[in-house]
């Protein structure tokens, strides 16, 4: 993956490094929790977010779990695997369907972050699983953007509710109702609900999705997040997390070469776990997100 390509090669120089010693003093585990720390810090990952995991590593790796192995540096490394899946996450968290059908799915975020795109890769994922989700165009605000969720639905090979053209401007909250509504009447059994996103974080915009989602009260409110956003994307995530309360994150241009540091940040920002990650712009660029993958991939 190539936004973390900087980050890997740094770490691996790092345990190159650390694996031409034998048994490691506290200094050799002090210079390399320095240098972990400088990498994460140049990946763009929030400072508290690395403060709090290199903590972790230093006090595990001072301790009898290092001192006691056949191959401390191993074990290091083994160490620093284990708390980079527990920022991530730990465990895969599946997305949660709705005991009645239709499960309702909103998408919120920041304008580009990919959530139109998002859209079309989740319906088609779930077409491909054997479901039925309709597309649901509650972006009134940028001009084209009913346009472009049509054409992403036709790709996709999935229905799309969208308001008639020629309307005006048109109540996106409307649009989420009548279209969980069609959903409901027609046994599709996902909805996927497209929201507006601004080029910042704005009042108007956040009262929006919230008056989106209290109307179709959805199984999942989805914030989507380009992963090459570096250090705006802790702010920007508290501010859809204290404006629409969502429950989980899609993760979208991790095939970027930016430094990617987000992905590393959000989950202990929000505390909400990471769902799906999107790799590049075609329908098919896109996977449930694993954080033990993940983490491996950046050790590789
Ligand atoms: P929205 O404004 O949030 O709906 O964002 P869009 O879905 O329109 O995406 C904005 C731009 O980012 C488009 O040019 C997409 O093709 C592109 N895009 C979306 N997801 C990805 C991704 O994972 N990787 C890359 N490289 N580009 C993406």
């Amino acid at each position: 993956m190539a936004t973390f390509g900087n980050l890997s090669a740094r770490l691996t120089d790092t345990f190159k490094n650390l694996r031409s010693k034998g048994k490691l003093s506290a200094s050799d585990v002090d210079s390399t929790v320095r240098e972990i720390r400088r990498a994460l810090l140049e990946a763009d990952v929030a400072l508290d977010v690395v403060k709090e995991f290199t903590g972790k590593v230093r006090e595990r790796a001072l301790g009898d779990e290092v001192n006691q192995a056949l191959n401390p540096a191993q074990q290091v490394v083994q160490i620093v695997n284990e708390e980079l899946v527990a920022i991530l996450g730990g465990e895969q968290r599946r997305l949660q369907f709705a005991k009645n059908p239709p499960t309702i799915i909103m998408l919120a975020g920041l304008q580009g972050a990919g959530k139109t795109t998002l859209a079309g890769k989740l319906a088609k994922w779930l077409k491909d699983q054997g479901h039925t989700p309709l597309l649901v165009a509650s972006d009134l605000q940028r001009p084209n953007a009913v346009t472009q969720l049509g054409v992403v639905a036709e790709q996709a090979g999935v229905a799309i509710f969208a308001p008639e053209p020629g309307n005006g401007v048109g109540d996106p909250v409307r649009v989420a109702r009548d279209g969980v509504a069609e959903a409901k009447a027609k046994h599709y059994d996902f909805v996927i609900v497209d929201t507006a996103g601004r080029l910042g974080v704005d009042q108007e915009l956040m009262q929006q999705a919230a008056n989106i989602r209290k109307a179709v009260n959805p199984d999942e409110v989805l914030f989507v997040i380009d992963a090459m956003i570096g250090q705006d994307a802790v702010a920007t995530a508290q501010a859809f997390q204290e404006g629409v309360d969502f429950t989980g994150v899609v993760l979208t241009k991790l095939d970027g070469d930016a430094r990617g540091g987000a992905a590393l940040s959000i989950r202990s920002v929000t505390g909400r776990p990471i769902l799906f990650a999107s790799t590049g712009e075609g329908l098919g660029d896109f996977e449930p997100f694993h954080p033990d993958r993940m983490a491996s991939r950046i050790l590789d």
